[in-house]
């Protein structure tokens, strides 16, 4: 380029000097200056060659190519800059979500960490079985235990089972609605005795369906009556009950319940709880649990083998009250039942 505007300016240079001497030298025109002389006028026309000769071409090209890189550099930097800030933006809302999943994760442990002490419970949907650990902090037996009932009593060892004591006479008694069944208090003084311990009888109850299988078969409904021995263990006593003929004791428990829920009544007469026993005593025996929360463990089951009676009458008088309030049958886990041969 510079070579360029050297020669461009050596021959304007020339020119003018060519020019300058003309007017002496007019007479006898040098040889050269014939070769000089028609340059003159072809001054402009060779600037405007020189503007579009192969070097200022070059030299415009590399002007864009200045210029496009220096564009390309900005839209770069733009571009750079753009996804910088999305990036930024990304890292921010993965930083918020990551903050939001910690605190929810927080809630949730401490919600499952706080004490529960729900006293709510039912035999269906959100408060039913599946759920009552879940309830109260003092029933998670009713999930984790491994010793719970009701169970289906099947591939029991058939022995020579101890004959179960029994030491019942007619009782005063009340009763109540408590919401879950149909419950009886009776007055002290019932007892039974088996493996050397006397329990004594505290309270019965009812249950539609039966809570307990006999392989696999359940019954309409089921009589467990709880006992208690002097060092306070537990020994429930299941008598299943049949479609069949009225059984007293039970027209006695209906002839007397209460008009309100949760209203205990004491009625003033006296209740014999032999009526409910088989005339058959052959049971089947196993550890398990309280059927209802908090499902206390180490509670001693005794299931008399031959179910009893009860009339349709008062089969479908409770199930007007209480139609379903069976917990399902449990694992058995192994556990042995004994049944008497
Ligand atoms: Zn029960």
């Amino acid at each position: 380029m510079r070579n360029l505007i050297a020669l461009l300016a050596l021959s304007l240079v020339t020119t003018a000097a060519s020019a300058s001497e003309a007017p002496s030298k007019t007479s006898k025109p040098a040889p050269e200056e014939a070769t000089t002389a028609p340059a003159r006028p072809s001054i402009k026309p060779n600037l405007k060659a020189a503007a579009s000769s192969p070097a200022a071409a070059q030299r415009a090209e590399e002007e864009a190519e200045i210029d496009l890189s220096v564009r390309i550099a900005e839209k770069l930097a733009e571009l750079r800059a753009k996804q910088a800030a999305r990036a930024e933006a990304a890292a921010r809302a993965r930083k918020a979500a990551e903050a939001r999943r910690r605190k929810e994760a927080a809630v949730v442990a401490a919600v499952a960490a706080a004490p529960k002490n729900g006293t709510h419970w039912t035999y269906e949907g959100e408060f039913g079985p599946a759920n009552w650990a879940n309830i109260n902090s003092s029933w998670n037996k009713c999930s984790t235990g491994n010793r719970q009932s009701p169970i289906d009593l099947r591939d029991g060892m058939k022995v020579d089972l101890e004959q179960i004591a029994f030491d019942y006479h007619p009782s005063s008694f009340n009763e109540v609605d408590n919401g879950h069944t149909i419950q009886v208090t009776v007055a002290g003084g019932n007892f039974i005795t088996v493996g050397n311990t006397t329990y004594e009888l505290q309270q019965f109850h009812f249950h539609r369906p039966s809570e307990e299988r006999i392989n696999g078969k359940g019954t309409e409904m089921v009589v467990h009556m709880v006992h208690k021995s002097y060092d306070g263990k537990l020994a429930v006593l299941a008598v299943l009950l049949e479609r069949g003929k009225a059984n007293p004791m039970i027209q006695t428990v209906w002839n007397n319940l209460p008009l309100e829920k949760h209203q205990t009544v004491a009625p003033a007469i006296v209740l014999d709880v032999n009526e409910i026993l088989p005339e058959r005593r052959d049971y089947f025996t196993y550890m398990g649990s309280l059927t209802e929360p908090p499902c206390t463990e180490d509670v001693l089951w005794i299931v008399m083998k031959q179910p009893m009676q009860a009339s349709p009458q008062q089969m479908a008088l409770f199930s007007r009250l209480y139609p379903l309030n069976a917990r399902p049958v449990q694992a058995s886990n192994g556990r042995m039942i004994k049944e008497s041969n």
